[in-house]
Formats: C-alpha cells, sequence, structure tokens
C-alpha cells in the first residue's frame, strides 16, 4: 500500500469502495469488520494512505493530509451511526429491554387457611386470644369436664378415634386399670373431637375473665362424604367473665359472619342441645345466595347453618374451679370447611384435602 502514489484519485477510489462496502453491510458484525478494514491501527485501508502522506513535499502533503482526513471522518461517522441503527433494529427474538418482565407462577393461600387467617384477624381486633392446643386428648378435657361423665348418652354423637384403651379392644388390645369401668374409660388417651378440650385445659390454668379462640384439627370416626372427613377443623370461642349473657354471644357472632361474610349478614339462633352448654343453640346465617329471599343453597329457607354455641354449663365452670354463681360464660364452635364452603360457594368438602391444582388455583393469590 505505502509504495502506491497517494494521489486525489486513490483517496476518492477508496472513498467509493468504502460507500460500496458499506450499502452491502447492514447488521452490526459486518460493520464491525467495516471498521477494522478501513480504519485498523496496523493495516486499515485509510491508515495506509495517511502512512503514505510521509513521502510528499510539504505542500502536497498539506493538500493530500486535508483529503485523506475527511475520508476518515466520513469512515467514521458512517460506521458509528451505521452501528447505532443496526443496534436499534434487533431482529425479532431478541432481547427487548423495555418489555415488562414475566410473572412467576406465585403460590396460593390455602382456602381453609384464609378463612382461619381471616377468623384470627376479626377476634385479634375484638382483643381475643389465640392458642391451639394438643391435638391428642384425655377422657377427661374431651368429655368428662365438658359434662359428659363416662356413661353419657352425648358422647355417642361423637365418634372418637382411640389411640390407648378405650372401653372395647383399641390400638394396644388389652388395657385394665385398677376401679372398675368408668376409671378405664378415662384411661383412654384420643384424638380430641372438638377444640372444647382446650376450654377446659386454659380455664383451669388461668383465672376470668377469659376470652379465647382456639383454632385447630379435629378427628371423628366419619366416612368420607360430599359434607364429612374424618379430619376437620375447627375454631373454638369461650368467653368467662362477670356479666356474660346471651346478648354478648349473639352481638360477637354477628360481628363474626359479617366481617365473613358482609355487612348485611344476619344472624338467628335455634334452642339446640349440647351437653356443656346450657342453653344451647345452632346458629343460623342469612344466605349469601339469595339473600335470605330463598334459593336452591338454602333450600328455599334463606337460612344456613353456620355451628354450635351457648352458655358455659355450670357444671364445666365448676369442673374447671370457676365459681357458676360469679362468672357466667358463653362458647361456639364452628367448623372452617364449612364457612369456606358457604364463603367460596363449595360444595364437596373433600376438595380442601385432595391437593388439586385445578381447584386451587382458583383462589387469587394472597
Ligand atoms: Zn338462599
Amino acid at each position: 500500500m505505502t509504495d502506491q502514489p497517494l494521489t486525489p484519485a486513490a483517496v476518492d477510489a477508496l472513498r467509493q469502495q468504502f460507500r460500496a462496502s458499506l450499502a452491502a453491510a447492514t447488521a452490526a458484525p459486518q460493520l464491525t469488520a467495516l471498521k477494522d478494514e478501513f480504519l485498523g491501527r496496523k493495516s486499515g485501508l485509510v491508515t495506509a494512505l495517511l502512512k503514505g502522506l510521509g513521502s510528499l513535499t510539504p505542500d502536497q502533503k498539506r493538500e493530500m493530509g486535508a483529503q485523506v482526513n475527511a475520508l476518515k471522518q466520513e469512515v467514521e461517522a458512517a460506521l458509528t451511526e451505521g452501528l447505532a441503527a443496526a443496534q436499534d433494529a434487533r431482529p425479532v427474538g431478541a432481547v427487548d429491554v423495555t418489555l415488562p418482565g414475566r410473572d412467576l407462577p406465585a403460590g396460593r393461600i390455602h382456602p381453609l387457611m384464609r378463612v382461619r387467617q381471616q377468623v384470627e384477624d376479626i377476634f385479634l381486633r375484638m382483643g381475643y386470644e389465640i392458642l391451639e392446643g394438643p391435638e391428642v386428648e384425655d377422657d377427661f378435657h374431651n368429655f368428662e369436664a365438658l359434662n359428659m361423665p363416662p356413661d353419657h348418652p352425648a358422647r355417642d354423637m361423637q365418634d372418637t378415634l382411640y389411640l390407648g384403651a378405650p372401653i372395647v379392644g383399641g390400638i394396644w388390645g388389652q388395657h385394665r386399670v385398677p376401679g372398675g369401668p368408668d376409671a378405664q374409660v378415662r384411661a383412654a388417651t384420643l384424638l380430641r373431637t372438638h377444640t372444647s378440650a382446650m376450654q377446659i385445659r386454659y380455664m383451669k390454668t388461668f383465672t376470668p375473665p377469659v376470652r379465647i379462640i382456639v383454632p385447630g384439627r379435629v378427628y371423628r370416626r366419619d366416612d368420607l362424604d360430599l359434607s364429612h372427613t374424618p379430619m376437620f377443623q375447627q375454631f373454638e370461642g369461650l368467653v368467662v367473665g362477670e356479666g356474660i349473657t346471651l346478648t354478648d354471644l349473639k352481638g360477637t357472632l354477628e360481628a363474626m359472619m359479617r366481617a365473613l361474610f358482609g355487612g348485611e349478614t344476619k344472624v338467628r339462633l335455634r334452642p339446640s342441645f349440647f351437653p356443656y352448654t346450657e342453653p344451647s343453640a345452632e346458629v343460623d346465617v342469612s344466605c349469601q345466595g339469595c339473600g335470605g329471599t330463598g334459593c336452591g343453597t338454602c333450600k328455599h329457607t334463606g337460612w344456613l347453618e353456620i355451628l354450635g354455641s351457648g352458655m358455659v354449663h355450670p357444671a364445666v365452670l365448676e369442673a374447671v374451679g370457676y365459681d357458676p354463681e360469679k362468672v357466667t360464660g358463653f362458647a361456639f364452635g364452628l367448623g372452617l370447611e364449612r364457612v369456606a364452603m358457604l364463603k367460596y360457594g363449595v360444595d364437596d368438602i373433600r376438595l380442601f384435602y385432595e391437593n388439586d391444582l385445578r381447584f386451587l388455583e382458583q383462589f387469587p393469590p394472597l
């Protein structure tokens, strides 16, 4: 290169060569190659022209130097512009950093846990303590202290899963204790059939006033069907103090149901029987489906049964050492599954325990 004479024609020829190459180059790699070819420090074509300036006279040097520099600037400017344009016109499929990010699949809170958290929040705001208690219980806390002595017929209402030796058999076989049949029953350990057992544990430990909520799993010897599972979740409420009345119970239940189902929800109490409350009441809420006018969900009654409740039986207060002449109380227990079924319109309790993503994904994340 350097032995070629440096003439205006040579500069012009290289300019034409560059322009032709540039016209053929569109992508960034081609443009980068052009930059090397023309401006490379050692063997670039424009660089070679500049080296040729050395053999010229000072006048020629000034004249040709200006021409070569003009070419160099044209090459530089054209390549800079071309590379910038190539950057903007990336092919389809390249990363577009201006697009919003993709959502990662988020986990969801199980509908039962969602309801449990809601109920806990409602009662925390009302000043209740929340505690769980053991799932393996003894006969005293699960039955006897709740006004159900060994021969009480109400025990049949709750088919019990025994762990130790109950009246007949049991997984450990024969288990006899001194003191006759009643002592035998009392020696049994079992899976708690209701969270009410925790009422007894709490009241034995603390003096009134009592305001507690006990959420947790309970167990009964039930077959699986649309509305029964052998394990389900309860929510126990207990308030004991001076001057607690049935009105307090109804007000509390109303506050809970309106927080769960909406401000228009109505509550009604129907007389019922539980051994550990007197008087006892089944509690209905106005149907969410029809607002109380009657529909298929509520069997055209306008009401849905939701929980059991009542005033704590004096015998229960005595069993834990409270004086029923001084303090009174109310208690209620509801199934979390029942609340979730009504709240979300689920008609089969088994869906909560099958872990079918098609079911669970219908509930919004968090
Ligand atoms: Zn209805």
